[in-house]
């Protein structure tokens, strides 16, 4: 049996999505910049995608923009608010995606700006009282960079509530919202967000396409420099067929929100459940009441020569799942996110990642996988 419990990392495409990205790049293989009929064509599919996109995350057609995916969606953000914002201050979290620490240390490494993350508690839940004091003490032009929920853990944060706090004290707001667009309804206005990103291949739809949100009143200038498309902001052939493909799976995603969480939720439950019941001494990383992701259980096994090889095991056993953060795959380093809420290094933290495709008898398959493992 093959189970792929991985969808933190990525999705499997919808079919109905690749069906679409085929038919279109066949028929509709224009330059959107041309100005003659097949050109047209294609700006039309980019046009309408975009529309999608934005009737899904409440925003004007105008304020969405394509990228490359949202590494690139939280560097021309992060960067771009320092070089043409004249942000001073970004106060950010340890527990971040590495496409934001990572640019945050480069940010503060160069001496373009003042980095602060804040203390996160045991579930990685961002001090807010500390983040209010900060925006309190200083008149200093601030952009608050906090996720909405965390790739590895799960944790979810109250962007409301971070919003209104900003609101209140003049800084500006960028979400990372890649885990979960496409399964947790997003609201550019309720959030009260300056800067929203988001990743096509996280929703069913393709990889290397995502997309940022940035509000008009705060235009960044470009990133990728060259040519005028995505309005002067990002220079490059528009990925048409990825555009097409990110716009049908958030649309998909979003008519069987309800139901695809549900689901996802219960099949997260028997997992947690079974593992509980089933598997001695076992500990669960993140936050276990909600706001929590409903599909990802990041699971402590304790140490031995057995959990030392779990991934590797699993796979052996046809299951796909993830250590740490799966962005690094490959590369079996202590992540950054455990370290943060002090997990300890000793014992193996695996993260399981559902999504409704899933199956409880691939959730049973998994869990009699890792007895024969484990016990
Ligand atoms: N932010 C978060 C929270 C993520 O989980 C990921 C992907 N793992 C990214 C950003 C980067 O997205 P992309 O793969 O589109 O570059």
């Amino acid at each position: 049996m093959k189970v792929y419990l991985d969808n933190a990392a990525t999705t499997p495409i919808y079919p109905e999505v690749a069906e679409l990205m085929h038919r279109y790049s066949l028929e509709d293989f224009g330059n959107p910049s041309s100005v003659h009929s097949h050109g047209q064509k294609a700006r039309a599919l980019v046009e309408k995608s975009r529309k999608v996109i934005a009737d899904n995350i409440h925003s004007k057609s105008s304020d969405v923009f394509f990228t490359s995916g949202a590494t690139e969606a939280n560097n021309t953000i992060l960067k771009n608010s320092v070089a043409h914002l004249g942000i001073k201050r970004i106060i950010s979290s340890p527990v971040e995606h590495h496409s934001v620490i990572k640019t945050l240390d480069y940010l503060s490494l160069t001496n373009s700006c003042e980095v602060i993350l804040l203390e996160v508690n045991a579930q990685g839940f961002p001090n807010l009282e500390q983040l209010q004091h900060l925006l309190q003490s200083s008149e200093e032009k601030t952009l608050v960079s906090l996720m909405h929920g965390n790739n590895e853990i799960g944790t979810m944060t109250s962007p409301e509530i971070i919003g209104k706090l900003c609101e209140e004290y003049g800084a500006l707001f960028h979400c990372d919202a890649v885990q979960t667009t496409g399964k947790y309804p997003i609201d550019v206005q309720k959030f009260k967000v300056h800067f929203l990103t988001g990743s096509g291949h996280k929703f069913h739809g393709p990889k290397g396409i995502g997309f940022m949100y940035i509000h008009s009143d705060h235009r960044l200038g470009s990133f990728i420099h060259g040519g005028a498309q995505e309005r002067n902001l990002r220079a490059g052939t528009e990925n048409v067929m990825g555009i097409v493909g990110m716009s049908e799976g958030l649309r998909i995603s979003h008519s069987n929100l309800v139901e695809n969480h549900a689901l996802t939720l219960s099949l997260r439950q028997h997992l947690k459940d079974r593992i509980s019941a089933e598997i001695p001494d076992v500990l669960f990383n993140g936050a276990q009441e909600a706001p929590f992701l409903a599909h990802v259980l990041n699971v402590s096994f304790p140490a031995g020569e057995h959990t030392e090889y779990l991934v590797m095991n699993l796979d052996i056993n046809g299951v796909s799942v993830s250590s740490g953060s799966a962005c690094s795959a490959g590369i079996e380093e202590e992540s950054h996110v455990l370290r943060a809420i002090q997990h300890p290094s000793e014992r193996k933290a695996i993260r399981f990642s559902i999504s409704e495709l899933n199956t409880q008898e691939e959730i049973d398959y998994t869990v009699e996988c890792l007895k024969k493992i484990l016990l």
